[in-house]
């Protein structure tokens, strides 16, 4: 946590400020190791406090030592009027990404009186936290390890005639039992042709014979999270679900020897599109390739066409291509990795052959 604190505070110079608030919860959770879910840090070259409320007080000094704790009633202000009495404040930066317009009427409001500018900034902890330490990612591979354990046990429990919804509360239930302290989001349980549908909600759609399933699950482990999703048939597969399957492995096969540390994200994604776009696929695989997971299932690195990350060792995202064909299904395979120095380190285990007896 010091040693985060301390990389946090080399940023401030070049972002132009004194002093920084943070309100984004895992960036709080990140730099604090505060677990609560409400307060603020305030951090500057040689203070760090973290404001919260009485219900977390007691937690705050358990969980982040390394910074001084002050009781606040909800609003930041009377913190925000000590901490510029006590020290020289005069452009306080914030998350403009974290900060609702009436939080920031009510800062500003009372700063501006005092002579201190308010400054917006964006992604300055995220950016920290695209690289993980080692122990993140020993939690983020406890976290696959349950969402790989989880999707083997619900195939195990397979049956015609089941839900999506059922399958999916299948997925939740066996993920807590297996020690998950929350879902990374709600499961993705898609058959037949809803597998068209990337970001599908579960429903009433029976499994029948001849089904496309589309698995898209994540476990979540002392607050780090994981993302996986698999695409199985049943009985002897049609000749196109064998196709399409193929390009999409092809693709995140590309995708994976494409990444390395120094290389641009988009790059990466490049690389599975192209393969996707040479078997005639390109206009049904509408999203991008991937993205970083940690504290939260969608962060830095964005691997997509348009991104301007670059990666770097340490990182731990996703890479998952798909195909989707509207009225007859789709197929995506995501795995979750992590960049070494040399390689990419597949974390995700679950088998990938498609082909299901039920
Ligand atoms: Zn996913
Ligand atoms: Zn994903």
């Amino acid at each position: 946590m010091k040693s985060r604190l301390e990389r946090f505070r080399q940023l401030l110079a070049d972002a132009g400020v004194d002093a920084v608030v943070i309100s984004q919860p895992e960036n709080r959770r990140y730099l604090s190791g505060f677990t609560g879910s409400a307060g603020y840090l305030l951090v500057g070259p040689d203070f760090a406090v973290l404001a919260t409320d009485f219900r977390y007080t007691e937690q705050a000094q358990q969980e982040a030592p390394d910074f001084e704790i002050w009781r606040i009633d909800g609003s930041l202000v009377p913190a925000l009027r000590d901490l510029t009495r006590r020290r020289d404040v005069r452009r306080l930066g914030f998350e403009a990404h974290a900060v609702t317009y009436q939080t920031y009427r009510e800062w500003s409001r009372y700063l501006r009186g005092r002579g201190v500018r308010l400054v917006p900034l964006r992604g300055l902890v995220e950016q920290l936290r695209a690289r993980k330490d080692e122990e993140e990612i020993g939690r983020i591979r406890k976290a696959a390890e349950i969402t790989d354990r989880a999707l083997a046990a619900v195939l195990e429990t397979l049956k015609y005639g089941m839900t999506e919804r059922e399958l999916a509360w299948q997925v939740e239930r066996i993920m807590r039992e297996l020690g998950a302290d929350g879902l990374s989001f709600t499961p993705i349980v898609a058959t037949g042709p809803n597998a068209a549908r990337p970001h599908h909600r579960p429903s009433d759609r029976r499994l029948q014979p001849g089904d496309i399933i589309l698995f898209d699950i994540g476990a979540g482990f002392d607050g780090y999270q994981s993302d996986l999703t698999r695409t199985f048939i049943f009985g002897r597969p049609e000749g196109k679900f064998l196709e399409v399957w193929r390009v999409v492995a092809e693709a995140n096969e590309a995708a994976r020897q494409a990444a390395r540390p120094g290389v641009p994200a988009a790059e990466v994604d490049a690389a599975a599109r192209e393969v996707i776009k040479a078997a005639g696929y390109g206009e049904n695989f509408g999203h991008g390739v991937g993205h970083g997971v940690g504290l939260v299932v969608h962060e830095a690195p964005r691997l997509g066409p348009r991104s301007e990350d670059t990666l770097a060792a340490g990182m731990v995202f996703t890479i998952e291509p798909g195909i989707y064909l509207p009225g007859w299904g789709g197929v995506r395979t995501e795995d979750l990795v992590v960049l070494h120095d040399h390689e990419v380190e597949v974390i995700s285990q679950a088998p990938k052959f498609p082909v299901l007896e039920v």
